[in-house]
């Protein structure tokens, strides 16, 4: 079989919190942030700690549901309208957007790094002629995320950039795969698949016949066998799958 593509997940694939805040800073910073915000919308609150555990607690719930339902993503920005309401918080939904977007610490902030080695596979990956691609479960996409992967030194010049918010659904939903196969202009066949979900990464994948490697991590399904599992990313590039693109 000649593949000719590799998808990458992201989170605790190729990056992962390697030195992240304790989650009192991440709660202060939050609320700094939902206080600035407020105030530039004139609307000042008496205790801005609150509105931003609420709006975020409520992004977590609807993501945590969506996960185990129909894996639709949520509107989060009405979502967290509608609990901040029920609060005596009156935000329009352009605000509750912008109120999530202040609120959320990523990147370097947020304390991720890439993995060692991570940069280098990929660089690699891309000169044995292969196109990459990410295909993420995230609630904040567009230039937050690409600057985030920048900062983390991971901004190749994807040939595919799926990220679940941006496109509506899921991963393991076939809808999410069926965009990132489209972007790549590949089939699952021609495809490998890299994540560290058994539920999500592997079983989405090889539901599209993709050859799937396992970033060993605590498992989260039973019954899913990856073709290749491996601890630390440059494993990889030992794998046979992965030595070249064949032509033809
Ligand atoms: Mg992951």
């Amino acid at each position: 079989m000649a593949f000719r593509a590799v998808l990458f997940d992201i989170g605790d694939t190729l990056w992962h919190a390697a030195d992240a805040p304790p989650p009192a800073k991440f709660r202060r910073l939050a609320a700094e942030r939902a206080q600035a915000f407020l105030a530039s919308i004139s609307m000042p609150v008496k205790d801005p700690a609150l509105v931003a555990r609420v709006a975020w607690d409520s992004l977590e719930g609807a993501m945590r549901e969506a996960r185990q339902t129909d894996r639709r993503e949520p509107d989060y920005a009405a979502i967290a309208r509608d609990a901040l309401r029920a609060r005596g918080v009156e935000l329009s939904l352009e605000s509750a957007a912008a109120l999530m977007e202040a609120i959320y610490v990523s990147g370097p902030e947020g304390g991720k790094a890439a993995y060692p080695g991570a940069r280098q596979l990929l660089d690699t990956l891309r000169s044995r002629g292969f196109k990459l691609g990410i295909i993420t479960n995230r609630a904040f996409g567009g230039e937050r995320f690409r600057d985030d992967l920048k900062a983390a030194g991971l901004d190749i010049g994807w040939d595919a950039n799926v990220v679940s918010v941006e496109v509506g659904y899921l991963k393991p939903h076939p809808a999410i795969f069926e965009r990132a196969l489209s972007d790549l202009g590949e089939t699952g066949t021609r495809t490998v698949m890299v994540g560290n979900s058994l539920a999500e990464d592997i079983a989405g994948a090889q539901a599209f016949g993709m050859a799937t490697a396992w970033k060993r991590s605590r498992p989260d399904a039973e019954g899913v066998t990856p073709d290749f599992t491996f601890d630390d990313v440059s494993e990889l590039l030992e794998w046979s799958v992965l030595k070249g693109v064949s032509v033809g």
